[in-house]
């Protein structure tokens, strides 16, 4: 019988909850627990009504870890499923040490005053949890998540001496609104506003935030511009594939997206410096997340799809190779399967896929993991089963830009 607690009811939360719900034979138990109770009811009123299961429901500040120990006690989870914000992953990671139990999440670890973007908090838990006995795994989403399943594959099957790693990440979708982010705004206006930085011999590149473009023609979407990013997977797939001579993120952007955004930045909107308004302090960009459209709501109205995945370049078998390898997301599907959209959809599915490994015990070992440090074999058959179906092609050669 496995029994799993969820933190966090936003957008990824609500479809990790919906998948987990229909996978009946191996979540028999499920909690959902989140700072607003109201958020864990809505979303389990919407899993009865779709699957005709119930799940329990809490109110929990994960920001701290005694009361959060506490709600582990009550509930006796098997696995703890951070779908929270990066900023509670420490806490919850010592509420699970505290209790005994494993832990997964989709971010890393953020501070809330800088953007950083790195794993070193987390992986500084690797003796703690091996000692224990216990498991973490880090980043179970889609990028990162199943970019770096991707990137196991490719390296176990298909391109066994990787050299170079571009990671294309393409929302094709339309929300319909001026402007909007996919998932908290907070967390990806921090993440587009950081300056770019890519692997390249052994050290990073940094460049400044959005300034190398390139337009590249996306499986059932088109062609896009997408921009080199900072993204971070990097960090874990350059340390476990040293032989990579060069990994890249890459990202698509609309132009009015990146107008509304320039403008917000220039007004210092996007700041997470605090200010004193009306002898309050407020951090602007959580302001601002207050005033943008809530990700959760942009379901109903997107359609388009998203094609995210991995292009690598090397030899193989002796001989050269390159191959993409990617999956195709459509948001309407998404929403009529389980009431949102493809960007949550994308996170959600990995994250109950990756729960799902490690309770049946196919991924479970004690320490602190990245996905790609696991047999991709199994977490591939599922993306198959489960919504997120890929696909490979070879290409002519490695890529030009
Ligand atoms: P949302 O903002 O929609 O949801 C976050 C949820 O966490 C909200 O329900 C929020 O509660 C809750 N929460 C925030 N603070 C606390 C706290 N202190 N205690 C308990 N609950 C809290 O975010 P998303 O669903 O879009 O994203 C969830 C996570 O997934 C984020 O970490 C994000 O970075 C990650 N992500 C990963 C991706 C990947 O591919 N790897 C892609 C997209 C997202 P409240 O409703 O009260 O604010």
């Amino acid at each position: 019988m496995a029994n799993v607690l969820v933190i966090g009811a936003g957008g990824v939360g609500s479809v990790c909850l919906h998948k987990m719900a229909m996978l009946s034979e191996r979540f028999d138990n499920i909690t959902l627990a989140s700072r607003t109770l109201a958020k864990c009811d809505a979303i389990a009123a919407s899993v009865e009504q779709r699957t005709g299961r119930q799940i329990a429901t809490a109110e929990i500040d994960a920001d701290d870890t005694k009361a959060t120990a506490a709600l582990i006690e009550r509930v006796q989870p098997d696995l703890v499923v951070n779908l929270a914000l990066p900023y509670q992953d420490l806490t919850i990671m010592d509420a699970c040490l505290l209790t005994g139990v494993d832990y997964l999440d989709t971010a890393n670890y953020e501070p809330r005053d800088e953007a950083k973007f790195e794993y070193h908090w987390q992986w500084a838990y690797q003796d703690k949890f091996a000692e224990r006995g216990l498991m973490a795994l880090l980043g179970a989403g889609f990028d990162p998540g199943v970019t770096n399943v991707f990137t196991a594959y490719i390296r176990k099957h298909l391109v066994a001496q990787m050299q170079t790693l571009d990671i294309l990440d393409c929302n094709g979708g339309d929300h319909g609104q001026a402007f909007a982010t996919n998932f908290n705004p907070e967390i990806n206006i921090r993440e587009v506003t950081a300056p770019a930085r890519h692997w390249q011999d052994g050290e990073w590149v940094e460049t400044p935030a959005l300034s190398h473009k390139q337009s590249f023609d996306f499986p059932e979407v088109g062609a896009r511009n997408m921009y080199l990013m900072y993204h971070e997977e990097l960090e874990s797939l350059s340390k476990h594939y040293p032989e990579l001579q060069r990994a890249r993120f890459w990202m698509t952007f609309g132009d009015a997206y990146l107008t509304h955004l320039e403008v917000l930045q220039n007004i210092g909107m996007t700041s997470i410096e605090p200010v004193i308004y009306e002898g309050r302090e407020i951090v602007p960009l959580q302001f601002l997340k207050a005033v943008l459209p809530d990700p959760g709501d942009l379901g109903k109205n997107t359609h388009g799809k998203t094609c995210i995945g991995n292009i690598v370049s090397g030899t193989h078998e002796g001989q050269p190779r390159s191959v993409y390898l990617y999956n195709v997301c459509d948001h309407e599907a998404c929403f009529a399967e389980v009431g949102s959209q493809a960007v949550s959809y994308t996170t959600g599915v990995p994250a109950m896929i990756g729960a799902a490994l490690m309770l049946d015990g196919t991924w479970r070992q004690p320490g602190v993991f990245n996905l790609e440090q696991l047999d991709p074999d199994p977490f591939m058959a599922m993306l198959n089963q489960h919504g997120l179906p890929w696909q490979y092609v070879d290409l002519d050669g490695p890529v030009t830009f």
